[in-house]
Formats: C-alpha cells, structure tokens, sequence
C-alpha cells in the first residue's frame, strides 16, 4: 500500500503527533481535530476496514482504545468520548486504512449525537430486525 497515508505515517516517512504507539497499533491526533484531543488508533499493518481486522487484533485495539481513551479525558479534561469508526465512503470513510476516531466530549459542546432518529413503528422495527437477524 504505497500511496496509503496512514501507511506512510506508520512508516515515518510523514510526520505525525504520535501518543501511543506498541508492536501492532499506532495512535495520533488527528490533523483536523474535530475537538481538542480528537486522536485516531489504526493498526500497523493495512486493512481497509472493520471486516478485514483480524479477530486478536480487534482485542488488542479495544484495550488500546481504554488506555489511550483515559489518557485522552485526562489531559484534556472532557466529560466524555465517542468511538467512531467509518467504513466505506458512504459512511464517510475518505482514508481506506482502517481507524477509530476518538472524540474528546464536552458537556454543551453541541458538536454531535448519533442517536437523534425519529422513531419507527413497531412493525417495522420488528420485519428489520428479523431480516438483519436471517442474514447474519
Ligand atoms: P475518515 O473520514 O474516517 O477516513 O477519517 C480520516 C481522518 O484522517 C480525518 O479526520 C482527517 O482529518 C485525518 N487525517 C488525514 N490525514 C492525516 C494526517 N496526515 N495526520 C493526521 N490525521 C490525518
Ligand atoms: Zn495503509
């Protein structure tokens, strides 16, 4: 993956603010922070998304995730964190390497909620959650 630039990051030959780093993940602040301390953990080696994530990997990057996440409310002192990760460019994925967003949260940021739906009817609900179930 030559032209990956999370690949290049991990390589060194572009620079990054690293905060945390072992033997499979990499973790720095984003470059266009959505709030301050928005950090994003990818893995070292290339994958595009979440299905392509081994499954020993995906235990290391969840503990990776606690760690980096209390260093994160520590220093920058937020009331909370989102986890977010986009997979496929409909769900906003611009860089296809694998990433977790960490978002540093403040009481009456204002900046996001992800459940803000209206809700469905209960029939409708009930058919879609049948269906997913059938195809997992
Ligand atoms: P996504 O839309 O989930 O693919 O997110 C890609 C993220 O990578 C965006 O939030 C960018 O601001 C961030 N980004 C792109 N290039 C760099 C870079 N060189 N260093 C740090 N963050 C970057
Ligand atoms: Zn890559």
């Amino acid at each position: 993956m030559d032209e990956c630039i999370f690949c290049k990051i991990v390589k060194g030959d572009i620079p990054c603010a690293q905060v945390y780093a072992d033997e499979k993940i990499i973790a720095f602040l984003d470059i266009a922070p959505i709030s301050k301390g928005h950090t994003l953990i990818i893995p070292k080696v290339h994958y595009e998304n979440l299905w392509e994530v081994p499954e020993d990997l995906g235990n290391d990057i969840l503990r990776a995730m606690q760690k980096i996440g209390n260093g994160i409310l520590k220093a920058t002192g937020a009331q909370g964190l989102n986890v977010v990760m986009n997979n496929f460019p409909a769900a906003g994925q611009v860089i296809p390497h694998a990433h977790w967003h960490l978002i540093p949260r403040f009481k009456g940021d204002g900046l996001f909620k992800i459940v803000q739906g209206k809700y469905d009817s209960n029939d409708e609900i009930m058919a879609l959650a049948d269906k997913i179930k059938n195809n997992i």
